[in-house]
């Protein structure tokens, strides 16, 4: 039984998506090559404490930093370190806050310096397929509209949709009810209600969709070490349309 949200729920939601939407691009516009993800990382965590919240990544299940940083063939959870980014790398940036008892939880996949035409392709069909299935994120719908449409969209374009793992609710904690997957059948899974907060977030491979899970414990790789692309917003949803909580305008519009 997934609960919607109250309107005072909504707007500390909101709060939230405001303050992870802003971590990212304060660690979009120092990305370049040399910079190392831990220095990142860094910066991440500086300016979500100044704003009076707490990463909510740092400790989650022994998580060791405030972003999970995922270069190249690692689709999502990487650890931050000490290796430099280089020119034509792609890394996911992906960010937790918790700031007056709710959560926000976005993520953005930036190109560090120039890209081959066939990455920014992999990044385009990965940010519009989460677009896609925003659309779908409508009172009433299902959740397997949502994962209908990024699926549909993002293999049309011949790339991989990653299944092992998921979008989800998010409110109180940062993983709730219900599972949004990336792949799915439309009028399947639990009905969207208005009020309800979720994250979706398709993981998108250049190659094969399969995946494995490194020693670590935490990164995942695509098995065949292509590249992969990883955007995330949260969105509550509503009748008609939904509404973002979180947004890529002040990585995009700065
Ligand atoms: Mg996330
Ligand atoms: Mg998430």
């Amino acid at each position: 039984m997934v609960l919607p949200k109250t309107e005072e729920e909504i707007a500390l939601m909101r709060e939230n998506g405001i303050l992870v939407s802003k971590a990212l691009a304060e660690v979009g516009k120092r990305i370049a090559p040399g910079v190392t993800t831990n220095e990142l990382n860094k910066v991440a965590e500086t300016f979500i404490r100044d704003n009076g919240a707490i990463p909510s990544f740092l400790g989650y299940d022994g998580f060791p930093a405030a972003l999970c940083m995922s270069v190249n063939d690692v689709v999502v959870h990487g650890f931050p370190s000490d290796k430099p980014l280089e020119e034509g790398d792609i890394v996911s940036v992906d960010c937790g806050t918790f700031y007056k008892g709710y959560n926000g939880d976005s993520a953005y996949t930036f190109a560090v310096g120039e890209i081959d035409a066939q990455t920014r392709k992999l990044l385009e069909v990965t940010k519009q397929s989460l677009y896609e299935g925003i659309k779908q994120a409508v009172a009433g719908a299902r959740v397997g509209d949502i994962s209908h449409a990024v699926q549909t969209y993002a293999e049309s374009f011949g790339f991989g949709v990653v299944r092992e793992l998921e979008g989800h609710g998010i409110g109180k904690k940062m993983h709730e009810n219900p599972g949004v997957p990336n792949y799915g059948r439309r009028g399947q899974g639990p009905r969207l209600i208005d009020g309800m907060t979720i994250c979706i977030e398709p993981m998108i491979t250049a190659g094969r969709r399969d995946v494995y899970l490194a020693r670590n414990g935490w990164a995942v790789h695509t098995c065949d070490h292509k590249k992969a692309a990883h955007f995330e917003l949260t969105v509550v949803v509503r009748k008609g349309q939904a509404q973002q909580l979180s947004t890529f305008d002040f990585i995009e519009n700065q």
